[in-house]
């Protein structure tokens, strides 16, 4: 599992989610830990490292964060496990 610290998309505060990292690609809603509303998060793995993760407000979807690593790293972290 992997903590990662993302910003809550209803009240702001920075808040800790734990993530499987051995999945690659996972959707599911987990509740704030401040103000308790559902958050979509859509985190992507590879080797073990997250390289995406999308995070939606399943009200209306206005609010939206994303990470995106740089796809230059990615490659070499490919090339790399080789
Ligand atoms: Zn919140």
């Amino acid at each position: 599992m992997v903590e990662h610290f993302l910003q809550c998309i209803y009240c702001w505060s920075e808040i800790s989610m734990l993530f499987d990292s051995s999945v690659t690609y996972q959707v599911y809603v987990e509740d704030c830990e401040v103000c308790c509303n559902p958050i979509e998060v859509n985190p992507v793995f590879d080797n073990g490292e997250l390289i995406s993760l999308e995070c939606k407000n399943l009200g209306n979807y206005s609010a939206i964060t994303t990470l995106k690593k740089n796809k230059q790293n990615v490659l070499e972290n490919i090339q790399n496990a080789f």
